[in-house]
């Protein structure tokens, strides 16, 4: 049995930043909040729920500084925020503030502004605010077909597949005279997508591990299952079954941008420790 870790995999660049002003908030303030989860991965929430970070879902309830996760936010809740006078850290990932900033330059000259992404996802709400609600959410190269206009803007969820980006792309291009494209899709996603492709592909089994409400880790699997038949995802070792694997498998794990490498490690050495490899 061999078992192999995807090159990209766990923390991006944006969580990383965003837990580490966490982390120097809570040790300046004691007690914090983060409007909505720190990141989708429901053990480090609760972790950092005892630590003093505690989820708020309406500002209103709000009398500690609050963070303000990877995600981002739309502009009014920035100025809710300033409205009651409470202070802020902003840990909104800068690819996303990236993908922001087009989103209200493209609504500003006078775009039909495409976001392609989910639309319930935080940060795809948060873009909708940049083009002051006008933009249009599509998830399919069917929904990119309903859309028609001289000057479309398109930007994507900064975690989407770029296959599918193209595609949708490719799609708007026939139904208008111009089309700015930004590419905004981040390349730590690309990365851990590319990495996990490459991987499923030379093993007979992968392991996802990631939040089940993470929609990169979601892509992730749904990556996987194109080129391996044994695909499961997983958000702790306790998932793990034994009748999952055979002597001569070759395992391949790979994890979402939401999880921790203590995460990773804990999966590989119950593995490990399983087999006595
Ligand atoms: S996946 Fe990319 S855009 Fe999203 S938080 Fe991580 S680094 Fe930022």
């Amino acid at each position: 049995m061999k078992i192999t870790i995807a090159e990209n995999a766990g923390f991006c660049y944006g969580v990383m930043r965003a837990i580490k002003m966490a982390n120097d908030a809570i040790k300046e303030y004691k007690q914090i909040y983060s409007f909505g989860p720190i990141i989708h991965n429901p053990q480090v929430v609760e972790e950092y729920e005892k630590k003093g970070l505690k989820v708020l879902e309406n500002i209103d309830e709000a009398d500690a500084p609050i963070l303000i996760r990877s995600h981002g936010v739309p502009p009014e809740t920035y100025s809710k925020i300033r409205d009651k006078k409470i202070k802020y850290i902003d840990a909104t990932c800068p690819f996303v503030k990236e993908a922001q900033d087009y989103a209200r330059e493209l609504y500003l000259a006078g775009y039909k502004v495409v976001i392609f992404g989910d639309k319930n996802h935080p940060e795809v709400k948060a873009h909708l605010g940049y083009a002051d609600y006008k933009a249009y959410v599509v998830n399919s190269v069917e929904e990119a077909r309903k859309i028609a206009g001289d000057k479309i803007g398109v930007i994507s969820q900064t975690t989407q597949s770029i296959e599918r980006f193209s595609m949708v792309v490719a799609e708007l291009s026939k139904h208008t005279k111009e089309l700015k494209v930004y590419n905004t899709i981040c390349d730590a996603t690309e990365k851990r997508q590319k990495s996990a492709m490459q991987l499923a592909k030379i093993s007979d089994i992968m392991i996802v591990i990631g939040g089940k409400n993470s929609a990169n880790t979601r892509k992730l699997y749904e990556i996987c299952k194109q080129y391996c038949r044994r695909v499961y995802h997983i958000e702790t070792e306790d998932e793990i079954d034994v009748k999952w694997f055979t002597d001569n498998d070759r395992i391949g794990i790979t994890a979402g941008a939401s999880t921790p490498s203590y995460m990773i490690d804990r999966v590989y050495n119950k593995i490990v420790g399983k087999y006595e490899i």
